[in-house]
């Protein structure tokens, strides 16, 4: 069994972007600079906006953080947004989510220039990436594409299955490994909650990426030997070990599956930080207008 070191990768795309800025720096270019609007006091969306204001600093990009407040209507958020997209000095941005009830998540989105969406969440970039144009590719998703092009795993003609249909998550990981590219060339099959007899599927599967926010659901009875597993879950988890009694847990049950896996990732030090190092290295492109040139 190898473990997938997603830090050890994501420190390589951060060292990787402070080369790029310092190349910009001393031909008097401007530097990326990117913008996250936090939309009130949610707990986890501070810490995943602080973690994408730190990233920026750390690789020498600018960052502006937008506060709201929780009470924002629609329209104001909408116009947030517009100022937002008509800013020169800003090359791309995000809308932290969840958002609050009164707002359509879906409008936001889509009120995003698709030029400045680093999350790649906006339809524009999603139908170009199904259709292999150049196009924003959702964080998450584009980190595990890294990570298994970082390890030179073989996905033509593996199949692949995806377990959860998230937008953010399972939907366009599905899309892309399965798209004539490398990695991809997968034949994918992709799970949800309605799959009968998921074992089934994940018995015979060369690759799993288990997204469904269930702490410890994979077991080593559902694989196959030699299986490689991308675990993206991220669920707190009660611990006796750890001083604030609570614990990161993966949808994989780790211990139990480690030795018949061929490669696997932790969690956490696994897909998660190659999330934000993905969005960083959207922001570059944006930066690059390298994306939309025409
Ligand atoms: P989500 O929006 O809640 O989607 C979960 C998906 O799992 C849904 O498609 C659901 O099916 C499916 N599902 C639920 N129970 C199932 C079951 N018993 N069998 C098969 N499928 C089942 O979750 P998400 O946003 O994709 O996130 C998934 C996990 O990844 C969470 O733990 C989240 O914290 C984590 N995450 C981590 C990162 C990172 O950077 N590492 C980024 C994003 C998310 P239906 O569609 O039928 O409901």
């Amino acid at each position: 069994m190898k473990l997938i070191d997603g830090r050890k990768v994501s420190e390589e795309i951060y060292q990787s972007l402070k080369i790029e800025v310092d190349k910009i720096k001393s031909a008097g270019g401007k530097v990326p600079h990117l913008a996250a609007v936090l939309v009130g006091n949610n707990p986890a969306s501070q810490t995943y906006v602080n973690a994408k204001v730190k990233a920026c600093e750390q690789v020498g990009f600018g960052s502006t953080l937008v506060k709201l407040d929780e009470s924002i209507s629609e329209i104001e958020l909408l116009a947030a947004i517009q100022k937002l997209n008509d800013n020169t000095e800003i090359d791309g941005f995000i809308v932290q989510l969840p958002l609050p009830k009164q707002i359509n998540e879906n409008k936001v989105t889509q009120a995003i220039l698709p030029q400045k969406d680093v999350d790649g969440f906006h339809p524009t970039n999603l139908g170009r990436m199904v259709l292999n144009l150049p196009s924003y590719l959702p964080a998450t998703p584009f980190g595990i594409v890294k990570l298994l092009e970082a390890y030179e795993i073989d996905t033509a003609g593996k199949h692949c299955v995806v377990i959860g249909r998230s937008h953010i998550v399972g939907s366009p990981m599905s899309i892309l490994l399965a798209r004539n590219s490398n990695p991809g060339n997968c034949t994918v099959t992709l799970c949800h909650s309605r799959t009968q007899n998921l074992s089934h599927y994940t018995q015979q599967a060369d690759i799993i990426i288990v997204a469904l926010g269930k702490p410890y659901f994979l077991k080593k009875e559902m694989i196959k030997e030699g299986v490689v597993v991308i675990d993206v879950g991220i669920s707190r988890v009660e611990s006796s070990s750890t001083k604030s009694g609570f614990k990161l847990a993966g949808d994989a049950d780790f211990d139990d599956i480690a030795e018949k896996c061929s490669y696997i990732t932790p969690v956490p030090g696994g897909v998660g930080p190659m999330t934000i190092a993905s969005l960083m290295f959207n922001t570059l492109l944006a930066n690059r207008k390298e994306i939309y040139k025409d």
